[in-house]
Parts: structure tokens; C-alpha cells; sequence
């Protein structure tokens, strides 16, 4: 009987920017630089044992000017390039990582190949950086293939996609998904768990985006008339109420903001501002007014899923119903 010889993965490595890859400029202050200089840093790259390919911004960033443009480039080569490469790895900076993997995991659902997004907290070029272990480990997962979705690495932990967020600025360990259990952690190896979870059959991709919509975050003593004021002025296509605790707000039906909300006619999208346990709305009666509004309930949604699964929805159906029935439905896990 003849040796089968195992074939090495095609991966395909797109690099977005993101401390992972910058160097200080001569005023002191972290910028981007290229694919090529950042590449200068990670050793033995060959040793992964994959075919790896190599794609850049044409100008890297500062994840913090990442967003719709940017989502919709990334999903398009991967998109394009799907049937070419057994697996994706995303460099990209932390700020906005999460909305990034919100965004593909909505944009790219039923992909079935693993896409892997992360980056470091320090540059791959500085002594301490989480750079080369954090991209070696990303690559690692893609090729092996037993995600195959998208998934965020970030020092021991790979996040499901559109359940991840940032929760400290300096630790390595800097993301947490606190309504999902991690995919996959890295002890003597990676381990891989829930990664079981079904998932869409068939693809389902979506390549439109539109900003229009609005967070807005509700606090003690917040003063609602001007916010119903300011809001009068403006053309939103859908709004966020980022809610306290389980889905309550200082607001009653005979408040100018409520009437304001009502007027719109808006999809609105409720989320939590506690990290984990999500929204029920209702259980209070503090939480009527978003009853009476017809809200729609973000379940366990992070802020990141739920801005760009909002910013999709409005873009991607024209009618106020298929707006919310995608909205309500758990797409990617995320609900
Ligand atoms: N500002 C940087 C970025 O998001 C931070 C980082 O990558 O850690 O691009």
C-alpha cells in the first residue's frame, strides 16, 4: 500500500495593522508599519507546516479607524478566496477587534473555515511582545481546521467571533467572552472544546453596511430631554439602548425622550451594560417603556455584536420586518 503524504494547509494571512505591528515614531507615539517589517520579527515561520500566503492594507491602521470600510475589505478577500485557502488569519489591532470579529462573523456566516483574528497588546519588534506567540498560535488553530468560523486568539483563549470583547487595556490577557465558553485554550497544547456547536450549513454571506445607527448608553441623572432634543435632528436607521442590568430605564411613557423614540419608528436593539447575564425585558417595571416600544431584545449580545449585527440588518433588508426578524434570530451564537 502506498504512504499517503499529509497535505500541508494553504493559509492565507491578511495583516489590517495594530500594535502588533507598529514601531514609535520619532515624537514618541506608536504608528503602524508594514507587513514586511513586522515579518522581520517572527522566526521559523516555516516550522507551522502550512503553505502560508501573505495579503496587507495598502495602508495598515490603527484599529481605531477600522469600521465598515474596512470589515467589508477583509470579508471580500476572504470571501474571494475561499475555496483557495483551507484557513485565515487576521493581524489586527485590540481596540477594535471584537467589532471586527462581530462583523465577519455576521458578514461571513456559514463559511465552514476556520478565520482567525488577533494581534498584541506589545509590538512584535519590543522585548515582552505577545506578538509571535499570539500569530504563531492563530495559525496554528487555522491550520488545523476544527473551527471553522470565526474566532478571535488572543494569548491562551480562542473566542467565538461575535461573543468577544476587550476587557483590559495592558494584560495580555485581554479579551473575555462572558456569555460563551472559549473554543479552544492553550495548555500543553491547544485544546480544543465546544467547537461541536452547530453551526450554519450553508453559506450565508452578506456584503452591505450602514453606519446609521446609535448607541445610547443610559446613566443616572442623564439629562433625557436634551438627548430626545438631539435626537429629533437626526435620520438614524436603527438604535441601541445600552439598558442597566437586566433592561431598565429612567424613562416613562409620558417623557419627551419616550414620545421621541416612539416618533421614530425605529428598530431598537436593547442591550445590557453589564458584561455578562444579558437583557430580559420586562421583569421590572422599570423596564415598560422599552415594552411599550416594541424593543427588541439583544439577549446575551456584547456591544460589539450588537452594533454591527444592527449596522447589517439595517443595510442588508429593506422592510421593518425582515429587519427584525433577522435581528431577533441568533445568527452566529451570539444571542
Ligand atoms: N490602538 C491599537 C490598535 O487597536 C491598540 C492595539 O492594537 O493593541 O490598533
Amino acid at each position: 500500500m502506498k504512504k499517503i503524504k499529509k497535505m500541508r494547509p494553504n493559509i492565507k494571512v491578511i495583516y489590517t495593522g495594530g500594535t502588533i505591528g507598529m514601531v514609535k515614531s520619532k515624537d514618541g507615539h506608536y504608528v503602524p508599519a508594514s507587513l514586511d517589517r513586522l515579518l522581520e520579527y517572527v522566526p521559523n515561520l516555516a516550522e507551522i507546516g502550512a503553505n502560508l500566503s501573505f495579503e496587507s492594507f495598502d495602508k495598515p491602521l490603527d484599529s481605531t479607524f477600522v469600521g465598515p470600510n474596512e470589515w467589508l475589505e477583509i470579508a471580500g478577500v476572504i470571501r474571494n478566496q475561499l475555496q483557495q485557502f483551507d484557513g485565515f488569519v487576521v493581524l489586527h489591532g485590540t481596540d477594535t477587534m471584537a467589532y471586527t470579529s462581530s462583523a465577519l462573523s455576521f458578514l461571513l456566516k456559514g463559511a465552514l473555515k476556520p478565520i482567525v483574528i488577533t494581534g498584541s497588546q506589545i509590538p512584535i519588534c519590543e522585548e515582552g511582545s505577545d506578538g509571535v506567540e499570539n500569530f504563531y498560535n492563530a495559525l496554528k488553530i487555522a491550520s488545523d481546521g476544527r473551527v471553522k468560523e470565526v474566532a478571535l486568539w488572543f494569548h491562551k483563549s480562542l473566542y467565538k467571533g461575535a461573543c468577544v470583547t476587550k476587557v483590559d487595556t495592558k494584560s495580555m490577557n485581554g479579551f473575555s467572552s462572558p456569555n460563551h465558553p472559549v473554543l479552544a485554550k492553550l495548555s500543553s497544547g491547544i485544546e480544543y472544546e465546544n467547537t461541536d456547536e452547530k453551526l450554519e450549513k450553508s453559506a450565508f454571506f452578506l456584503d452591505k453596511i450602514n453606519n446609521s445607527i446609535f448607541v445610547l448608553n443610559f446613566t443616572p441623572g442623564m439629562d433625557l430631554n436634551l438627548v430626545a432634543q438631539w435626537l429629533e435632528s437626526n435620520t438614524f436607521k436603527g438604535i441601541i439602548l445600552s439598558a442597566l442590568g437586566l433592561g431598565n430605564l429612567p424613562i416613562k411613557i409620558t417623557d419627551l425622550i419616550y414620545k421621541q423614540l416612539f416618533k421614530m419608528k425605529l428598530p431598537i436593539l436593547v442591550i445590557s451594560d453589564c458584561l455578562k447575564g444579558g437583557v430580559e425585558i420586562g421583569k421590572y417595571e422599570a423596564g415598560h417603556a422599552l415594552s411599550a416600544l416594541n424593543a427588541i431584545s439583544g439577549g446575551k449580545m456584547t456591544k460589539e455584536a450588537a452594533v454591527t449585527k444592527l449596522m447589517i440588518a439595517v443595510a442588508n433588508f429593506n422592510n421593518e420586518k425582515d429587519v427584525r426578524d433577522y435581528l431577533i434570530k441568533n445568527q452566529v451564537g451570539e444571542y
